[in-house]
């Protein structure tokens, strides 16, 4: 008699509460519902906010009482390529994402974090993260993407196809790798839309263009300073124009910080005043540049740390703007609603709409792969978990089916 082998998924698996992960066999994933994806994975990213997850901070325990079970496979950044798809897949209409009648087997994809369905109210205004239906990649409510193959709910709302020439210029997916490609799936945009949220702040909007507020006033004429606290991957992809801070406590990340800024400075897409700089060294930088009164706006990319946000407030002007995309776990708000008063600071906090600026990040998108630091396979999971955590490596990529 001959017995079939049962396909499985290799998967980096979380076990709770903390500080666990393993590499096991999982199920093959199967499609469920007839909106689904399956996609084979070729890279997958370790992301800070899987920190969060490895840390113990997401209250697992509460989870636990709404969905089957905490223990996931990891993860939540992918690129891939289709191999089997819902029996939605063949539906032609206007009202449906065009996935529907777009998508096929074989098709490269990327994908956003959260699961969108692409037609409620909520994503057809762009805000794609927040979709009633959305679920979050690497949590108890969806398998993460640390795995040989993935289940995509709402696939059609989700997925972006590389392979569709009307979706973006095809030329672009031969010159650029799939480890950069990757960093469409969170930080990229992640990193745009923190700066999207200071630079877009009706407080901040009339500074660069030295008009007053309100409309009436007189004109300042001084250059926004802005300071970026935080400079891991997505610190990096927040650069932006004006007068600019970047800060970090770790040395080896302002370095690298350097040679990045360095890079882009080459490609003519660089800021006329940039210093990369330490915690002590960027108070009295913001003393000297502006006579003491802050910075217009103060970016916030840091994992899991209030002392962040307390030195975001401490940096920030009168009437400034502070952005946050961090997803701020079990730690209590460490600034009161007075400080927020004294300072008339306004404060963004949020999860990034990816999908719905994949058309901006595409424009920013070159081959820098000195953003990732290594590629490695499963083997090396336990290993670089634990190195990341001390933020002792940079951006880590694996590819599931690399034996290192
Ligand atoms: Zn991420
Ligand atoms: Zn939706």
């Amino acid at each position: 008699m001959v017995t079939r082998r049962r396909v499985q998924s290799i998967a980096i698996r979380f076990y709770p509460p903390s500080y666990d992960i393993r590499v096991e066999s999982v199920p093959m994933p199967q499609i469920t519902h007839s909106d689904d994806a399956i996609v084979r994975i070729h890279l997958s990213g370790l992301c800070g906010s899987s920190l969060h997850v490895y840390r113990g901070h997401e209250a697992v325990d509460k989870m636990r009482v709404y969905f089957s079970g905490a223990y996931h496979t990891c993860g939540h950044e992918f690129i891939g390529q289709v191999v089997k798809l819902g029996s939605s897949f063949s539906v032609h209409t206007l009202r449906l994402p065009s996935l529907y009648a777009k998508l096929k087997t074989g098709d490269k994809v990327v994908c956003p974090f959260p699961t969108s369905c692409g037609v409620c109210q909520v994503c057809r205004s762009g805000f794609t993260c927040r979709c009633i239906q959305s679920k979050l990649f690497g949590s108890p409510a969806l398998e993460g993407v640390q795995a040989q193959y993935i289940r995509v709910p709402s696939a059609s709302g989700t997925l972006f196809n590389l392979s569709d020439p009307d979706a973006w210029p095809l030329s672009k997916l031969k010159q650029v790798s799939d480890s950069s490609l990757l960093l469409l799936a969170d930080i990229l945009p992640t990193g745009i839309f923190a700066a999207i949220q200071a630079l877009s702040h009706s407080k901040v909007l009339p500074v660069p263009a030295a008009e007053p507020w309100p409309p009436h006033g007189k004109a300042s004429k001084n250059i926004p300073t802005f300071a970026i606290i935080g400079l891991g991957p997505v610190g990096f992809c927040a650069t932006i124009r004006f007068k600019i801070i970047a800060v970090d406590p770790i040395e080896s990340r302002r370095n690298k910080m350097r040679s990045i800024y360095f890079e882009i400075s080459d490609l003519g897409v660089s800021q006329e005043i940039f210093v990369v700089q330490s915690i002590e060294e960027v108070k009295e930088t913001v003393h000297t540049w502006t006579s003491d009164v802050g910075c217009s706006a103060v970016l916030e990319v840091v994992v899991g740390n209030n002392s962040a946000l307390t030195l975001a407030y401490e940096l920030v002007q009168p009437f400034g703007s502070m952005s946050s995309v961090d997803a701020h776990g079990v730690h209590p708000f460490p600034l009161t609603g007075g400080q927020l008063y004294d300072k008339n600071v306004s404060f963004d906090f949020g999860r990034c709409p990816v999908r719905s600026l994949f058309p901006m990040a595409f424009e920013l998108l070159s081959d820098e792969s000195s953003l990732i630091d290594r590629i490695v396979g499963f083997d090396k999971a336990v290993e670089m978990y634990a190195t990341f955590d001390k933020g002792e490596v940079g951006k880590i990529v694996f590819n599931p089916w690399k034996e290192t």
